[in-house]
């Protein structure tokens, strides 16, 4: 079975993030770019799948501008096999994404696509969903523990209440939840190795697809400072606080 495992290029979960000046957007010039966390479970759970024998082929896919190959060399060194580079300077918003990899998924014919459950970047929360939508898929998103027997695919799922167990037929779309795995760090023969590995590269238009946005960013605006605490003296004086003050006992 073939795994697509599409790896965005975010800002490094690390760095902190500035609004630009004139409040369009977040500033990315200069900045340290990665992996988005969630997309390294991802190629984790897919390298993964690949040692027990399950998956016998995995390709990571990247979208945007040309430095996303970077991000695609990361998940060659982590054990994907191959990349696409679907490269554009638009701004592609997740139903632009979606529609970009249906056109691969009608290409390259996956047993199952491993998405994040969210790009940390714009936080949308939307692309696997819009994926499952668009091929008709079944879906187990948030997942925290997949197991894979034959054509048929359980997936343990984090919901607001605890764990959802859903039973799902392949071919299907997975989007990563924290406590999928925790990712292995590339060792440096794997980071050479990568070098060698073919990253294939298209346009929108090569997939037929129109990436033209179809939201609109109104502001960004970064969320308000935190005022200075207080210490208080005694357990009584931090009672009377939160009674009299904070309003909330
Ligand atoms: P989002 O819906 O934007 O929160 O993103 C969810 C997931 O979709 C990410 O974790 C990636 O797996 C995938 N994704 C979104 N945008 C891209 C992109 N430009 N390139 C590759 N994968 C993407």
């Amino acid at each position: 079975m073939k795994i697509l495992v599409p790896v965005k290029r975010v800002v490094d979960y690390n760095v902190k993030v500035r609004v630009k000046s004139d409040g369009t957007g977040v500033e990315t010039a200069g900045v340290k770019m990665s992996m988005n966390p969630f997309d390294e479970i991802g190629v984790e759970e897919a390298v993964r799948l690949k040692e027990k024998g399950v998956a016998t082929e995995i390709v990571a896919v990247s979208m945007g501008v040309a430095a996303c190959a970077e991000t695609i060399r990361t998940a060659l060194a982590m054990g994907a096999d191959r990349g696409i580079l679907v490269e554009s300077d638009a701004d592609l918003q997740p139903l632009a994404v979606a529609k970009l990899m249906k056109a691969l998924v009608d290409k390259e014919q996956p047993g199952l696509v491993i998405l994040g459950k969210q790009a940390i970047d714009d936080d949308m929360s939307a692309t696997g969903q819009m994926l499952g939508a668009l091929l008709g898929w079944a879906q187990g998103t948030f997942a925290s523990k997949v197991t894979i027997d034959g054509d048929k695919m359980e997936v343990i799922r984090e919901v607001d209440g605890g764990l959802e167990t859903v039973s799902l037929n392949l071919p299907a779309i997975i989007t990563t939840d924290l406590r999928l795995n925790e990712p292995r760090y590339a060792s440096l023969p794997n980071i050479m190795k990568a070098r060698k590995k073919v990253i294939d590269t298209f346009k929108p238009e090569d997939l037929g697809v129109d990436v033209t946005p179809r939201l609109t960013v109104v502001s960004v605006a970064e969320p308000p400072k935190r005022q200075a605490g207080v210490k208080v003296g005694s357990v009584a004086e931090l009672v009377a606080k939160l009674r009299t003050e904070a309003k909330v006992i």
